[in-house]
């Protein structure tokens, strides 16, 4: 069964919020704030609204300020705001929209006018959603790609050396896969992609980072972990890939784990450091966690 999309109704006045959830009831989950603080409160508790019509003239904060807070914090931005109001200013209406507003409706209310506006944009709404979905993720295994990886890590390894708590980066790379693409085909080396991705995936937290790095290589970026809880996660994926049969082929994967530090601690070192112990592995036989303090960092 598909979702149905989750619409604020935020105005003070009970009875237009009656009309306006009448209107758009049997389509949407509805969801009710009768001032703008509610609002901002209830924006906050999933599921997330996909679209907020919101009056302007409230008691306390009005609409115009909550729209302006919506829009200044990036969780909330996205969210595709109507301003719902009795006046018909021509100025009012400009003000609206040039804080960020998608569309204005002016009261009364026309049942009719209020669905297809809303419909519209929730349309949209959701082929954006999907559109960034599909820039973020890879195509074949589901994971995180490259391009979001690098996006988001650096915002995580920031925080991290903010508020000085461990982080930790693996990077993992599939043994001989070439031979199961020569022995089997290239349609089961997607298959054998997709399955140790979900066995990787199963292993990570939602605030980890996991992504497909290349063709057979994963990078995953573990916030709150130090080497040892990063050494001990690698090596669960380890054994679970090893163990596990995929249509009958047992294959394995190596990772190179490093945790960072003072002497590293930028993406781009910790990837360097990681890789280096992920080619460590790689030499002593594959099919092992190597972590970075084992090798030196050589300047290249
Ligand atoms: P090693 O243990 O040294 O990592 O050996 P390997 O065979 O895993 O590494 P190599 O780099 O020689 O080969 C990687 C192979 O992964 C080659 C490439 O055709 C395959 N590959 C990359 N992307 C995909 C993909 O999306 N699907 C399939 N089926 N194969 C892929
Ligand atoms: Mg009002
Ligand atoms: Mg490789
Ligand atoms: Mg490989």
């Amino acid at each position: 069964m598909v979702e149905k999309s989750v619409i604020l109704i935020v105005d003070d006045v009970p009875a237009n919020v009656q009309v306006l959830a009448s209107c758009l009831k049997n389509d949407y989950h509805i969801k009710v704030a009768t001032d703008g603080l509610k609002c901002l409160q209830l924006v906050a508790i999933k599921p997330t609204p996909d679209l907020i019509l919101l009056d302007i003239e409230m008691p306390g904060m009005d609409g115009y300020e909550v729209c302006r807070r919506l829009k200044a914090d990036q969780e909330t931005q996205k969210i595709p705001i109507i301003f719902v109001t009795a006046s018909d200013q021509e100025e009012e209406e400009e003000k609206g929209l040039q804080l960020g507003a998608v569309d204005y409706i002016t009261k009364p209310i026309r049942p009719s006018i209020v669905s297809a506006r809303v419909n519209t944009h929730i349309t949209l709404k959701l082929q954006h959603d999907k559109l960034m979905a599909m820039a973020m993720h890879d195509q074949l295994t589901g994971l995180y790609n490259r391009h979001y990886f690098f996006d988001s890590a650096d915002k995580k390894i920031a925080e991290a050396k903010r508020h000085h708590y461990p982080l930790s980066l693996v990077m993992m790379d599939i043994d001989h896969f070439k031979h199961i693409n020569d022995q089997h085909g290239h349609a089961i080396g997607d298959k054998v992609l997709q399955s140790i991705s979900q066995m990787i995936k199963a292993q990570c937290r939602d605030e980890d980072i996991l992504a497909r790095f290349g063709g057979e290589e994963f990078i995953a970026l573990f916030n709150h972990c130090d080497m040892n809880y990063a050494y001990e996660k690698a090596e669960n994926c380890r054994q679970i890939i090893e163990t596990t049969a995929l249509d009958d082929l047992y294959l394995t994967c190596s990772f190179g784990v490093v945790q960072m530090s003072a002497d590293c601690d930028s993406l781009e070192n910790l990837i360097k450091q990681a890789d280096m112990a992920l080619y460590q592995a790689k030499e002593g036989g594959r099919n092992q966690v190597v972590c970075a303090d084992n090798c030196l960092l050589q300047e290249v």
